[in-house]
């Protein structure tokens, strides 16, 4: 039976690893928004000259521009099988636009990866680069210390500009502010699952499939 996932979290919650490592376990194309635009703006489709245009303006790519590369990328023959989401839908819009994609098709499965404020900010404040080979260190395990220099080849590591606190705390408030009411829009529906990532990767990938699969007996359980 095919998948369709959703898979929600903010940012510093590892959600783009769970979804690689997740898709490939079960055999789903992995489909980001990032990758989506990429891919329409390099197959040069109507809607993928369009976002070329916006973006190339600086501008955000629109509700309508996202919702069209997104139905595009779903009527790939290597999606019909099943998908995961990530990164889309961002708005109740987006939401309630993807529900009309995917009408007819097997219930959208929905997990969010939930992690409290201040893990995100000890995590995504942790993080550095090295300055000489650009290898990002691994983010230090609660308790630890934020490591000085590059485990590869001992060059200095930095800390990116956006990365400092302030700008995190706004990036924070900004993602809670537009995805809480994506989260009430789907919170009540059987096939919506929280998923506790304040937890080592190991254990939220577990935890993430067992999610899946106990959502997904729910939506195979009932007539959509
Ligand atoms: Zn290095």
């Amino acid at each position: 039976m095919p998948l369709n996932l959703v898979l929600l979290g903010p940012p510093g919650a590892g959600k783009g690893t769970q979804a690689k490592k997740l898709a490939a376990t079960r055999h789903i194309p992995h489909i980001s928004t990032g990758d989506m635009l990429r891919e329409a703006v390099a197959g040069g489709t109507d809607i993928g000259l369009r976002a070329r245009a916006v973006m190339e303006k600086g501008q955000l790519v629109s509700d309508e521009i996202i919702v069209g590369v997104v139905r595009e990328r779903l009527a790939k023959a290597d999606a019909q099988a099943g998908f995961l989401l990530d990164g889309f839908p961002r708005t109740v819009l987006q939401a309630q636009a993807l529900d009309t994609i995917v009408a007819g098709c097997d219930r959208l499965v929905v997990v969010d990866i939930a992690v409290a404020d201040e893990e995100l900010v000890r995590r995504l404040t942790s993080r550095r680069v090295c300055s000489q080979c650009g290898t990002n260190a691994d983010v230090p395990a609660p308790g630890q210390s934020v490591p000085a220099q590059c485990g590869r080849c001992g060059g200095a590591l930095t800390q990116r500009a956006d990365d400092r606190e302030e700008v995190i705390r706004e990036r924070l408030r900004v993602y809670a502010r537009d995805t809480r009411p994506l989260l009430d829009y789907y919170r009540n529906r059987p096939t919506f699952r929280p998923v506790n990532g304040a937890q080592a990767p190991e254990a939220v990938a577990s935890d993430l499939a067992a999610a899946v699969d106990d959502a997904e007996a729910k939506a195979g359980g009932e007539v959509a």
